[in-house]
């Protein structure tokens, strides 16, 4: 049988919400010449275009129905971040609204939504080279690969640092609303019957409570310097 695993290996972090994963995995993929692949603003693309669609974000039918009309493009952004492409235009700046975080735990949910996006996950991280960052890429997308990372901290913690992005941006919401927004969707995101959001087996736990960014992001490259 032939050898199909890429010559460089993808890696995997999972995490809940507002974990520090996207910032952590453009931070690591920067650092060890990686592209990075962040699949929450795959799901939060087809939320937002089932949105825009008029589609009730619970009707599994329609959802998957709309997810499989989106003709979609993930690319890389000039800072090392992703651009989401739908239908030829980039809706990248639309996928962070509370509109959007309200509703992509139900999306992200629905079966056919999954295989769509995981198809597009494989294949890019089959590409090599990318830290792939979301809920189950250790458990479903990459189990292959050779160093899966899960990201933690406490709710309270996480909540904190979503309200200082918020009043960073001169937007008003309260620490409280954030923290009841986030366990929501971590409750859904982790009691789903189609991949859960846990960490692999075989996955590296990273508590990043008392760490800085820039902490977390050492201890990373560490940890890939055995398999990269
Ligand atoms: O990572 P982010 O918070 O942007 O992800 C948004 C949502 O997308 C998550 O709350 C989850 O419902 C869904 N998601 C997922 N599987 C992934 C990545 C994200 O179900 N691999």
């Amino acid at each position: 049988m032939p050898d199909t695993k890429p010559v460089v290996p993808s890696i995997a972090i999972d995490g809940p919400a507002v974990s520090g994963k996207t910032s952590v995995g453009r931070a690591l993929a920067q650092r060890i010449g990686y592209r990075l692949l962040d699949t929450g603003l795959m799901y939060r693309a087809a939320t937002w275009n089932a949105i825009q669609n008029n589609v009730d974000v619970g009707d599994e039918a329609a959802v998957s129905a709309a997810t499989e009309d989106m003709v979609f493009l993930v690319e890389d952004g000039v800072d090392g971040e992703n651009l989401i492409f739908v239908n030829g235009e980039d809706v990248t700046r639309y996928l962070h609204t509370q509109a959007v975080d309200d509703s992509v735990s139900a999306v992200s949910a629905v079966g056919r939504v999954r295989e769509i996006m995981v198809a597009e996950q494989r294949r890019l991280a089959g590409e090599g080279g990318i830290v792939v960052v979301g809920r189950d890429i250790g458990t479903v997308v990459i189990p292959e690969s050779p160093l899966k990372i899960y990201l933690t901290a406490s709710a309270r913690t996480r909540a904190i640092r979503r309200h200082r992005e918020f009043v960073a941006d001169g937007t008003e919401v309260e620490l409280e609303d954030i923290l009841h927004s986030m366990e929501r969707r971590d409750l859904a995101d982790s009691s789903r019957k189609n991949s859960p959001l846990r960490p692999a087996d075989d996955a590296q736990v990273v508590d990043t409570d008392d760490l800085t960014l820039d902490q977390v992001v050492d201890r990373l490259v560490e940890l890939t310097k055995d398999v990269v």
